[in-house]
């Protein structure tokens, strides 16, 4: 059933778009099963959980952590985090640049950007992004690489809203990306939203319950 759900999916997506299979509160066996049909790029998010699964599961597998993170929890993934998602305000950057050197490595992270018209969702605004990336203190953090964005829409039947915010995601991605090279990766969509996402320029899907089913 997994199987079938991500090889169809997979089958469906554009060679430069990367497919992230969003695997909180699933037991290991569900990944197992995705991790069988070739699927290597996991999304989670509390990060006790993907610590667990790390633990337990191949070392081949990159874990993103996709949720709200707290700066006391940086510590307990630094050494094998692949891509944080959401990194919503420069503190939280620097902790993970601190706690990336400490285990000598650069961790990759995208910025979270407020697009919802929801208050519940994180993230910053155009300004608040721009004040990090010109700042003195963002270009001396060595070990963080910002390679690109995240953002998520309004849970909304509207259409036309969610297409809206996405293009304006894309839009604050296409400018930052002329001055920031490193920046390539724009985090957009999830099971219910991604094809809009895609045709909105999303390179990176997150994609949960069309692959492992419901959560409870
Ligand atoms: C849970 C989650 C997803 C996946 O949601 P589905 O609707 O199950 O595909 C994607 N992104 C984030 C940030 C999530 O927390």
């Amino acid at each position: 059933m997994i199987k079938d759900n991500l090889l169809e999916i997979k089958n469906t997506l554009p060679h430069h778009v990367t497919l992230v299979a969003v695997s909180k509160t699933k037991p290991d066996e569900d990944l197992m099963e995705a991790y069988a049909a070739g699927q290597r790029i996991f999304g989670e998010n509390k990060v006790q959980e993907m610590v667990g699964k790390w633990e337990r599961l191949p070392k081949d597998i990159k874990w993103h952590m996709i949720g709200h993170l707290q700066r006391n929890k940086v510590k307990y993934m630094a050494e094998f985090v692949d891509l944080i998602h959401g990194v919503d305000s420069f503190r939280l950057l620097s902790e993970i640049n601190k706690k990336a050197e400490q285990n000598n490595r650069t961790i990759d992270c995208l910025l979270q950007i407020h697009i919802a018209e929801e208050d519940t969702k994180f993230g910053l605004d155009k300004e608040e992004l721009n004040a990090i990336l010109i700042s003195e203190e963002y270009h001396q953090l060595k070990n963080i690489n910002v390679v690109g964005l995240m953002g998520m829409a309004t849970f909304t039947d509207d259409e036309t809203q969610v297409r809206r915010e996405f293009q304006q995601l894309k839009s604050i991605f296409d400018t930052i990306k002329t001055e920031n090279p490193q920046v390539t990766i724009l985090s957009m969509g999830m099971s219910g939203d991604y094809q809009m996402a895609i045709e909105e320029g999303s390179t990176m899907v997150r994609i949960g319950s069309s692959i492992f089913g419901k959560r409870n």
